[in-house]
């Protein structure tokens, strides 16, 4: 039997944020929403009945993960449009921030279904909120390409882009203890080893850890640790602007080549080779002396010279 609070509950999807470890950080409202819902749509059906029976919350679930997602959202939003109520859960946190649910909120927006946030925890946030670094203005990329040279590009990208934003900026990262070492050589790589950073690990659990500290010492406390356990946000101060040099030096091009090239590669899917060889035709030099330049920049960054 439903409690009253629960009946009057609106048809609609309800994103419904779970805790991230500790199971104190259910709201109450999370836990009136999924009683009251007609059904749970989980990334992990299993995962989610831990946390539906510590609450002794009997709802029926359905899977909803990423490789299923289009294809139960047209199921799902059949019966949101025929007046169902349901709810959305992730593993773990917002669903949505890097876990599905943005597909489904889509549909539902374009199908005229009512979408209701039901707040809660968030890595991110958490992390960010206790890191000590700016708050005012932050960039939430998730998780970088697991490959390293997509993963450098990519920050190199983020650097300029945050250079070019004209203010100190914090990004936000997801990432895996097993890659973290290699993500903090190359964040050291491309934003200097004195780059203050803060690696956030198993929030709201009992090892919770702030690691706050330059970059470089970071990696070397990390370095030295049997093994790197638990989850982890990573944050990164972005560099003041004006810090990040031009790659023809004071008073030449502002954006460097190795980061017009990485953008053009990551956009029109072409190698390195192409990348150049374009570039060189839009700024009307030869090819062989943007590859010099290239070489330049990235042995100025090897040596952290920016
Ligand atoms: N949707 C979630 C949210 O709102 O935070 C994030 C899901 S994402 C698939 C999982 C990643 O979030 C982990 O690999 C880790 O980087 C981060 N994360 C999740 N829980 C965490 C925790 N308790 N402490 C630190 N990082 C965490």
């Amino acid at each position: 039997m439903e409690s009253g609070a629960e009946s009057r509950l609106a048809p609609g999807l309800y994103l419904v944020a779970t805790p991230i470890g500790n199971l104190g950080d259910i709201t109450l409202r999370a836990l009136n929403v999924l009683k009251g819902v007609d059904r749970i749509a989980c990334e992990d059906t299993r995962q989610t009945q831990k946390l539906l029976n510590h609450f002794q919350i009997e709802t029926p679930t359905i899977s909803c993960h990423e490789h299923n997602e289009r294809q139960r959202a047209a199921e799902l939003i059949a019966e949101l449009k025929a007046g169902a109520r349901i709810a959305v859960v992730s593993d773990a946190g917002m669903p949505g921030i890097s876990d599905p649910g943005g597909w489904l909120v889509s549909e539902a927006i374009t199908a005229g279904v009512a979408v209701i946030p039901i707040p809660g925890a968030n890595a991110a946030l958490s992390a960010l909120v206790a890191s000590g670094l700016p708050t005012s203005e932050f960039h939430f990329i998730g998780f970088l390409p697991e490959k390293a040279g997509a993963r450098r590009s990519r920050l190199e990208v983020l650097a300029e882009d945050a250079a070019i934003a004209g203010a100190t900026r914090t990004l936000v990262f997801y990432e895996a203890p097993h890659r973290i070492l290699d993500t903090l050589s190359d964040v050291e790589a491309v934003f200097g080893p004195e780059t203050r950073i803060v690696v956030a690990r198993e929030l709201t659990k009992i090892h919770e850890e702030f690691l706050r500290a330059t970059v470089g010492e970071a990696r070397r406390d990390l370095a030295q640790r049997d093994r790197i356990r638990g989850e982890i946000v990573l944050l990164v101060e972005a560099p003041q602007p004006g810090k990040v040099s031009g790659g023809a030096g004071e008073g030449g091009t502002f954006e460097k080549i190795a980061v017009r090239v990485a953008r053009l590669q990551a956009e029109l899917s072409i190698d390195e080779k192409e990348a150049l060889k374009r570039l060189a035709r839009e700024l009307g030099q030869s090819k062989s002396e943007l590859y010099r330049e290239l070489q330049r920049e990235r042995a100025r960054l090897k040596a952290g010279n920016r």
